[in-house]
């Protein structure tokens, strides 16, 4: 095996998305909203600032890109996020939600949006309602004003809880609120202060990042020219307290950074977990199907050109600009191996070997081995899994197994 079986090409002459009947339906769907308001300092995802007229770009070429696979989908599990969903016109999301309710939702279980605090008011959260959103992913960060303010964050601590309180009234049963630790500055005491307002909220999900450097943002020039340093022994206290805080509370950790009260994991993230094939429509969004990872243009106005210039025929559907990466079965079987190590349940090995066709135990002995006798992992009765150190560094974990495809 080696990296030559995996190539990346651009699209051209072949079909290479089939639109089929044939081939099974794809259960998970992903929309990318490119807009938000003002860019976060530390943001590195696609996104600009919305305007009537960049907005109606969009929505056009996504309703030419639903309609082309609508034949393919049969979500179980929708996803809009961006950007930021929800700071789309009335008009835009009215139009948005009738894309979605195009499709047929006749499996679909979990549709969820993210949403800034700043954003949403009772409009805009009963035509979500109404449009069938059943979980909310929103986006607290902190319950620090001075925090928010220095992260580039538009919305105050108390918009965090009026906002919720609001989506609740409104029949919102499933909110997941996200949060970033290890903030440039942050103290421990401060992560607890927003831990408590986080609990008093009783949400059923939380999410917990740790701030991370991304190239090309203003953080990260900032860290650059001041020759700041994380302080990788205080973010691990923190990581630390929250997860004794949030176990306390019944918020169960799911994944390395994902806590939810039992039954109200998000399915579409676990998806993406467990190796199944997703379809990701909108600027920057990616798609696995059938062992190719396809990705669009991250510009809007590229994108849009793409979606407009694409005319699908009888035997497939071929986006100009497109990118695809053939990923050979072992390695995509490696990568779903490391991605899965994410959750605290690990990996048993038949439901690997059903997920992938590989046997964990057979392909990645060694691999797991090693991460056992570093201490970072541990074998369970027909199964491996991280343990609670491994897990901290999982991506570390999930780079043996990713490595297999570099041998001959
Ligand atoms: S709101 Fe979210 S997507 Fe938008 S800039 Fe901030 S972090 Fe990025």
């Amino acid at each position: 095996m080696n990296m030559k079986e995996r190539s990346t090409f651009r699209s051209g002459g072949s079909p290479l998305f089939v639109l089929g009947q044939e081939r099974s339906p794809v259960a998970h769907l992903y929309i990318h909203v490119p807009f938000c308001v003002r860019k976060c300092v530390y943001c590195a995802f696609a996104s600009r600032p919305i305007t009537p007229e960049a907005e109606n770009i969009y929505l056009d070429a996504l309703e030419k890109e639903l309609r082309a696979v609508r034949s393919r989908l049969l979500p179980r599990t929708v996803f809009i996020g961006g950007g930021t969903p929800s700071c789309l016109s009335i008009a835009g999301l009215e139009r948005l939600m009738g894309l979605v309710q195009g499709l047929d939702l006749s499996r679909l279980e979990e549709f969820s949006v993210e949403m800034n605090p700043a954003t949403v008011d009772q409009s805009k959260a009963r035509i979500f309602k109404t449009g069938g959103v059943n979980r909310v992913s929103l986006g607290a960060q902190s319950f620090n004003n001075d925090i928010l303010k220095q992260l580039g964050r538009i919305h105050t601590a108390a918009q965090v809880t009026e906002t919720y309180d609001l989506l609740r009234s409104e029949g919102f049963e499933h909110i997941s609120l996200d949060i970033i630790f290890a903030v440039p500055g942050q103290t421990l005491d401060d992560l607890n202060t927003t831990l408590e307002a986080l609990i008093a909220l009783r949400s059923e999900h939380l999410s917990c990042y740790e701030m991370t450097y991304e190239e090309g943002t203003p953080l990260t020039a900032w860290a650059r020219r001041t020759g700041f340093r994380p302080d990788e022994a205080l973010s691990c206290r923190m990581y630390d307290t929250l997860l004794e805080r949030l176990e306390q509370e019944g918020l169960v950790r799911y994944e390395i950074s994902n806590f939810a009260r039992p039954g109200r994991e998000c399915m579409h993230n676990i998806a993406y977990w467990r190796g199944a094939d997703y379809y990701g429509a909108g600027p920057a969004a990616c798609s696995l199907l059938d062992g190719v990872r396809y990705s669009h243009p991250r510009d809007l106005t590229d994108y849009s050109r793409s979606i407009c210039a694409t005319q699908p025929n009888k035997s497939g559907l071929c986006w100009e600009g497109w990118e695809a990466d053939q990923i050979s079965p072992l390695a995509r079987a490696g990568e779903i191996a490391g991605v899965g190590l994410r959750m605290s349940r690990g990996w048993r090995f038949d439901e690997f070997y059903q997920a992938t066709g590989f046997r964990l135990e057979e392909q990645w002995p060694e691999e797991m081995e090693k991460i056992y006798l570093r201490g970072d992992g541990e074998f369970f009765e027909g199964g491996f899994r991280l343990n609670r150190k491994g897990l901290r560094f999982a991506d570390l974990a999930a780079e043996e197994f990713i490595k297999l495809e570099e041998r001959d």
